[in-house]
């Protein structure tokens, strides 16, 4: 989250029974979708799908392989190549799903989500944080989090990393629910509560008085020494965490940045930075954190460090294009014109600064990972509508789309550690794959119209389903 108009990784501990409650949610999902598609169970219990993909993306290569096959069995992918070689090697009477008239591309990967947050967008962050904490119990945010997640997945999104701002651990139950087949939604790596300085990420507008400490508590695990630091390290492994999240701030001091990392990684854990500016990013990247959240404000030698030590920066930059089309009409109806003239001014200027930002990291080699930071309400579209307009916005700041669709597949997995899980459509790999109708090469924003969605061997989105199960929340959970 990234407080004031500013702003994990790892395995998971084994759940086997959570692949045979998912096998059951396939099977019902597969008999529900107006019969295109029945899995072919065999004697071993396993079924088998083959997808025609009449275009498919190689997110390696940057090619378009066309008329190709897909052969999935359970969760995962056996082979990929061309359609009448993959048809020979599936058995006889397998379930096809036919995607001959779209482009077939991995499940996008989002490397920064808040899914257990909505704030509204009429007031602060501040105040939604402060009305989130002391409203909202861990199992409603929790909820709430399974229908953002579910958004998230139809809308493409098939990984997330899941950065904080969850209650106490309520990330953890609903990466655990999800895995557990009890609710649908993305892949989660999860952080636990943000490791921050007293505060936390509570500003001086909204400062929590001392003897109300337990809420600051409840969203964040205070450090203030290197031994604390270790210390909330562990907590947050015991708790569950798969990676650790930092809330960088000008008081978290070297040494209890490095004590962080350090233990982190003799956990075997990834250690994701919120950081802002030049002594925030510099903290961060000598430690050797593994990504840079943000950092609109970093210099060109902290950019330079990070592509030494092959350091992901996560740019959460939104889109301009969503901007104009989706929050200035919202923020239109209740402006005067000045108003509107100003925030008009102020969005220019922040989506040039950032598109500054990001073409300098561009230039100075940095690996960049997509990550949409979306935590407030979109009127009128869903939480994965909303988020997936990242990879569009880096694309408006001169990337290319190949390049942006990298950032949400292949370099995602690869900052996540799950590079032999997801992000491209290889043998081995989840079956997690989207279909879109047009040319996202041409226009990136293709994206953003998702037709089809697989995660794992089910189909979560049909092509031609009229069902739809993720709108817009109607209300926010406190107003
Ligand atoms: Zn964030």
């Amino acid at each position: 989250m990234m407080l004031l108009g500013q702003l994990i990784f790892g395995d998971s501990s084994s759940r086997k029974w959570a692949t045979v409650a998912r096998r059951g949610i396939a099977v019902i999902v597969l008999l529900c979708s107006n019969g295109s598609a029945f899995a072919q169970t065999s004697p071993d219990g396993s079924s088998t799908v083959l997808v025609k993909a009449g275009r498919l993306l190689d997110v390696k290569t940057g090619d378009y392989r066309i008329d190709q096959g897909i052969l999935i069995v359970d969760e995962r992918i056996k082979e990929v190549g061309p359609l009448a070689v993959i048809q020979s090697h599936a058995p006889k009477d397998v379930a096809i799903i036919d995607l001959t008239q779209f482009t077939v591309l991995p499940g996008l990967i989002d490397a920064h989500t808040h899914l257990l947050q909505n704030n509204y967008s009429r007031i602060g962050d501040e105040p939604n944080l402060l009305i989130t904490v002391t409203s909202m119990s861990t199992a409603s945010r929790a909820l709430l989090g399974a229908a953002m997640g579910r958004q998230d997945l139809e809308a493409g999104i098939t990984t997330v990393r899941d950065v904080g701002n969850s209650g106490l651990n309520g990330d953890v139950a609903l990466r655990d629910a999800i895995e557990s087949g009890w609710v649908i939604g993305p892949r989660m790596v999860v952080t636990t509560r943000a490791l921050a300085a007293p505060g936390g990420q509570f500003g001086s507008a909204e400062r929590i008085p001392h003897d109300r400490q337990n809420v600051i508590d409840q969203e964040y695990s205070i450090i203030s020494s290197p031994d604390e630091a270790r210390r909330a390290v562990k907590e947050a492994v015991y708790d569950g965490a798969d990676c650790i999240k930092v809330i960088t701030s000008h008081q978290i001091s070297p040494e209890e940045m490095k004590a962080i990392v350090e233990e982190a990684h003799r956990s075997g854990k990834k250690v994701a930075a919120h950081a802002i500016d030049d002594v925030e990013t510099r903290t961060a990247a000598e430690a050797g954190v593994d990504s840079i959240e943000h950092a609109y404000d970093i210099p060109d030698d902290v950019l330079k460090i990070m592509a030494q030590k092959h350091i992901f920066l996560v740019p959460t930059d939104g889109s301009e294009e969503l901007w104009k089309r989706n929050v200035r009409p919202e923020f239109r109806e209740r402006a005067t014109p000045e108003e509107l003239k100003q925030a008009n001014d102020i969005a220019r200027n922040v989506f040039g600064w950032r598109s500054q930002r990001l073409k300098r990291a561009m230039a100075a080699g940095v690996p960049i990972a997509a990550g949409s930071d979306v935590y407030v309400d979109h009127p009128g579209i869903t939480r994965g509508v909303a988020s997936v307009a990242v990879v569009h916005g880096y694309v408006e700041s001169g990337m290319s789309p190949l390049e942006a669709i990298r950032t949400a597949t292949l370099n995602a997995a690869q900052l996540l550690g799950w590079q032999e899980r997801v992000g491209t459509l290889d043998a081995g790999k989840f079956a997690d794959l989207i279909a879109v109708s047009g040319d996202p090469l041409k226009d990136v924003s293709e994206l953003e119209r998702v037709q089809f969605v697989m995660k794992g061997g089910v189909v979560v989105k049909d092509i031609d389903s009229k069902r739809r199960f993720t709108r817009p929340l109607t209300k926010q959970s406190w107003f």
